[in-house]
Parts: structure tokens; sequence; C-alpha cells
């Protein structure tokens, strides 16, 4: 069950590693202003919606920031985690929005407080999905990398269904999928 993910420590840390070599990627190319070197310049962030965002090292947002003097222009790379500036993790994004699909209002209530987010947030998310985000440069750029019979209208479950492999490896690779859009 996908809502498991969100107590398991194993994939939380499978995540922070696919942002430490998303973070160590970046680091190689020069400081887009300045074209001086990047240094790791991690920040502190405590998202909601997770039972593993007690574990301090899951605070950690990766981020680098530009060592010359004068410049020092602060360079957040793309995560699997953190999805923009929203206050829950992006895997909760994920799930909150996909598991209402076909729900009744009961049922969403449930989901509600199993997730431990309001219900309005999650009608946002699923707006999110369905308006902003099939809209958007990032879905339309990469449509064509997914099934044709990939159904908008069932976002973002259909784009869970679409990967492979059990529920941790499919919401993996949603996350590494999205983590190349822009917030
Ligand atoms: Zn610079």
């Amino acid at each position: 069950m996908y809502t498991s993910l969100l107590r398991d420590a194993r994939f939380a840390h499978a995540l922070f590693d696919m942002d430490e070599r998303i973070a160590a990627e970046a680091r190689q190319r020069p400081c887009a202003r300045c074209g001086g070197p990047l240094h790791r310049a991690d920040y502190r962030r405590k998202p909601r919606g997770a039972a593993w965002a007690e574990d301090p090292r899951h605070s950690v947002r990766q981020s680098l920031c530009c060592g010359r003097d004068g410049c020092r222009k602060r360079a957040t790379p793309p995560s699997a985690r953190f999805l923009g500036r929203r206050v829950y993790w992006a895997v909760t994004v994920v799930l909150g929005a996909a598991l209402q699909h076909g729900l009744s209002a009961r049922r969403v209530s449930r989901l509600s407080a199993e997730l431990g987010v309001d219900r309005r947030t999650l009608s946002r998310w699923r707006q999110w999905w369905l308006q902003t985000y099939r809209r958007s440069e990032h879905f339309t750029r990469r449509r064509g990398e997914l099934p044709a019979t990939l159904d908008v209208a069932t976002l973002p479950q259909s784009l869970l269904d679409a990967f492979t492999g059990d529920a941790p490896a499919r919401m993996t690779a949603l996350l590494r999928w999205l983590s190349s859009a822009p917030g």
C-alpha cells in the first residue's frame, strides 16, 4: 500500500540518496551568474506529512552556493523530496492527490485523517495536478516519454501506473520524474 511509504525509513533514505546524487551532479557545473565554483550550502526545512520527518537528516535541503566573493549566488538543485516551497513532502502531495480518485466524500475524510492533511489542502493538490501541472511546460515537453494511453484526468495516479515495479519503485520513479519540474 502506498501510504506505508510515509512510514518507510528505507524509502526515505533512498530519496535522500537520490537528492545527494542530484546535488553532487549540480555541483559539477559552474555558478550560473559568474562561472565561479559551487560549494555545498545546505539548509534546514521541516516539511509535514511523513513519519520519517522526525529523523534530522531528512530536514536537510541540499543546496549550493557560489564560492566567489561578491557573488555567493545560491543555486538550489531539484529534489525528489521537496516540491518547491510546499510545506508538505513531495511524496505526500503525490499520494494525497492520487488516492482521491474515485473516492466518496466519506472516504476522502478518512484519507484526510490518515495523511494528517485537511480536505481543502487535498482538494487543492488535486486541482494542481489536474490543471496547473497538466498544462505545465514540464509535462507538455516530456509527455512523449510516457505511454500514449496515459489518462490526464486521473493524474497523478495515471503517472504512478505508467511506471513499473512495486509501490516504492513506482513512487521513486515518479518523484525522480517530478524533480526536474519547477516547483
Ligand atoms: Zn557566482
